[in-house]
């Protein structure tokens, strides 16, 4: 483990939890038509949940609007809350307000840009009157993309529209194994032509880490991120300072997690789902933990500040001083 035992046992107790979705809690068809529930996941949602331990699911799949998709997966058996279902779409929502954009042009399927209306966002797509004229451009899953999309979103990034993006990761897991990632292959498109800096709101972002933070009254030191892939959260939990937590269910197996390099590698690597339980305390187990930590670290100043007396010079101390 890096760092050794010592100062990841001194680690700020877990106090909430963030699950990626695809690979993680579920595998899903290529189509995104129909869920497997991965072992445990039912389990480790419904004790989090009678624990009273706060948790999200951060997916960067931005198909479905986030109520939408929390629907889906209580449909087979995750309890998952509206409000705890967070896409891309949430996060690209959050950000245009506090820039003050109000009309936006949506790379997407219909259901990307739901959660930007439910904001209050205008929202047009390529084709429609005045869509270059936007204060921003956002790419998200977009099976039927064409060329003239990228051309209306290049039209509007060279009038001065920022581009976000939901997902910038190539690949994600499903049951039929490595599929592409859309939003990926239209966002390298773009920027090819424009050079364009982005905004990315999925993983591994902080904007998608801070604002799930905010969503659920927990530090960002304080959560868990659990997925299955290193680029994506377990890069985010590290940029963020969170604990990452790897699953094997998904893109990458027990092997490949070892040969991670630094930033890619995860705390802790979890056999099976169940044991990220061991990691997250329950609500009165956090007291108890945060207490000893408090006193732990009491401790270690009180020594530090001992060490720091007895390093003075002697003169500084007053040792051998003679009195005239
Ligand atoms: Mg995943």
């Amino acid at each position: 483990m890096p760092g050794g035992a010592a100062r990841e046992t001194a680690r700020t107790p877990i106090r909430g939890a963030v699950f990626d979705v695809d690979g993680t809690l579920v595998l899903s068809n290529r189509s995104l038509s129909g869920y497997e529930v991965l072992p445990g996941a039912i389990e480790v949602l419904t004790t989090l949940k009678a624990r009273q331990v706060p948790f999200a699911l951060l997916t960067n799949g931005s198909a479905y609007p986030p109520a939408e998709q929390a629907a889906k997966l209580r449909e087979v058996g995750l309890p998952v809350d509206d409000d705890r279902m967070i896409t891309p779409s949430s996060i690209a929502a959050d950000h245009m307000l506090r820039r003050g954009i109000r009309r936006t042009l949506v790379l997407g399927s219909i259901g990307v840009g739901q959660a930007l209306r439910d904001a209050g966002i205008e929202t047009v797509h390529t084709g429609e009157a005045g869509a270059t004229e936007v204060g921003s451009v956002f790419v998200g899953w977009h099976p039927e993309c064409g060329m003239k999309d990228i051309e209306t979103a290049c039209q509007a990034i060279w009038g001065g529209a920022e581009l976000c993006v939901a997902s910038d990761v190539p690949f994600f897991a499903t049951k039929q194994g490595r599929t592409i990632g859309y939003s990926f292959a239209i966002t390298a498109a773009i920027r090819r032509l424009t050079r364009a800096p982005m905004t990315l709101t999925g993983k591994p972002s902080l904007l998608a880490l801070r604002f799930v933070a905010r969503r659920l009254g927990v530090p960002v030191r304080a959560l868990a991120v659990v997925g299955d892939d290193p680029i994506v959260e377990i890069l985010m939990a590290r940029r963020g300072g969170a604990t990452a937590l790897a699953v094997t269910t998904g893109t990458t197996r027990r092997g490949e997690w070892a040969r991670q390099a630094r930033l890619h590698r995860p705390h802790g690597i979890l056999g099976e789902l169940r044991e990220v339980l061991g990691w997250v305390a329950g609500a009165e187990e956090t007291a108890g933990a945060e207490a000893r930590l408090r006193s732990m670290r009491a401790g270690v100043k009180a020594a530090r500040s001992r060490t720091a007396v007895q390093s003075r010079p002697a003169a500084q101390r007053g040792v051998g001083r003679r009195s005239s």
